[in-house]
């Protein structure tokens, strides 16, 4: 059975529309990345599934239960925010055992266990032995896995992650992404991690909901959102993205009536727009569908080199990834072919 259903949700601000209808199921054991720019609505939405915030419409249901009828304890959540929530004056120990120790009596281990239990999870977030030190003495990186361990102290139906790592260097981010992702493989915990950023969300979910504007424009693999977005946001959002308008013409996209990309299932005919990443461009020597350009700039783009090819009738010139391809020169007259295009309905 689904783990957590949520069902047509709206969350109004005032008069604004935070989430305007967002309905989701997230299995038992998944860990679901919610992706989108600031202001799209994730913080509210993690909120409302916590509990913190009151839906106008729709519901959650954890299982069978709709989330109304639990109280904010009932419902077990583990929450980790942005901002380091831990309480500078408790030790570690005494943070990850906040959980615990707060339950009432007849539900509250007894101490010895308690300590058993902080050292198990110190164990787990590979930081065993940390218990008498005081966030001040922790690196950033120390203290997201330190509020990760509280989180589980409670063994939280549903672990709800909000931009954990936001405020991270970028090298410690990418580290704790990997050791996220072991630590959810080992421990299996429902989770929604929220971030606005498209790298991290591929790399760690099993499956991403992209939100815009306080609606889910898709929920997929990460290999499905990105080969295949649903819409031009998702598209641009997840990566970078050539754009040619184009008319499709039977099976076949024409960019100024010189076709460019062809075997296209579309059999609605007319203008279009034309999304292409950097890597499905390809230089050629020849071929039957290519578009002549000039190459006008080189650059780095991470691990890849780039070329940016000024296309006569294009206002942009187009982002070239080079990977292997033997680098043009600047001023160099080349063909490019698309290998792979995500073709929208003209706006
Ligand atoms: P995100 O986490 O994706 O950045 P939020 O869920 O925090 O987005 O906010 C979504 C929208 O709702 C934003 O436009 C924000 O300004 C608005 N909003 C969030 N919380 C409140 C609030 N308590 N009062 C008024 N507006 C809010
Ligand atoms: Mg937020």
């Amino acid at each position: 059975s689904v783990a957590v259903s949520i069902e047509s949700v709206e969350k109004r601000f005032q008069n604004f529309p935070a989430l305007r209808g967002v309905s989701l199921d997230i299995q038992p054991g998944e860990l679901v990345a919610l992706l989108g720019p600031s202001g799209s609505g994730k913080t509210t939405l993690l909120r409302v599934i916590a509990g913190l915030e009151q839906a106008e419409r729709g519901r959650v249901l954890f299982g069978e239960t709709d989330t109304r009828e639990l109280t904010l304890r009932e419902r077990r959540i583990g929450f980790v925010f942005q901002h380091y929530a831990l309480f500078k004056t408790m030790s570690v120990a005494e943070n990850i055992a906040f959980g615990l120790k707060s339950r009432p009596r007849a539900e509250r281990p007894a101490p010895a266990e308690i300590r058993k239990r902080v050292s198990d999870l110190l164990e787990l977030i590979q930081l065993p032995g940390l218990e008498k030190r005081y966030p001040s003495q922790l690196s950033g990186g120390q203290r997201q896995r330190i509020a990760l361990a509280r989180a589980l102290a409670i063994e939280p139906r549903v672990l709800l992650l909000d931009e954990p790592f936001g405020a991270l260097d970028a090298k410690v981010r990418k580290d704790l992404r990997a050791w996220l992702r072991q630590l959810h493989q080992r421990t299996g915990h429902t989770t929604v991690f929220v971030t606005h950023d498209q790298e991290e969300a591929l790399e760690l979910a099993d499956r991403v909901a992209i939100l815009h504007d306080g609606r889910l424009e898709q929920v997929g693999s990460p290999d499905d959102v990105y080969d295949h977005p649903a819409t031009p946001f998702v598209c641009q959002f997840l990566g970078d993205a050539n754009h040619l308008p184009v008319k499709v013409v039977g099976s076949q996209a024409f960019f100024q009536d010189r076709p460019v990309l062809g075997g296209l299932r579309q059999n609605q005919g007319g203008p279009a727009s034309l999304y292409v990443r950097p890597q499905h461009l390809r230089i050629v020597d020849d071929a039957p569908l290519a578009l002549p350009g000039v190459v006008e700039h080189l650059r780095r783009n991470g691990p890849l080199r780039r070329a940016e090819v000024a296309v006569e009738g294009l206002p942009k010139r187009l982002d070239v990834d080079l990977a292997s391809q033997v680098a043009p020169a600047i001023g160099e007259r080349i063909r490019l072919r698309i290998t792979h295009g995500n073709l929208f309905a003209a706006a």
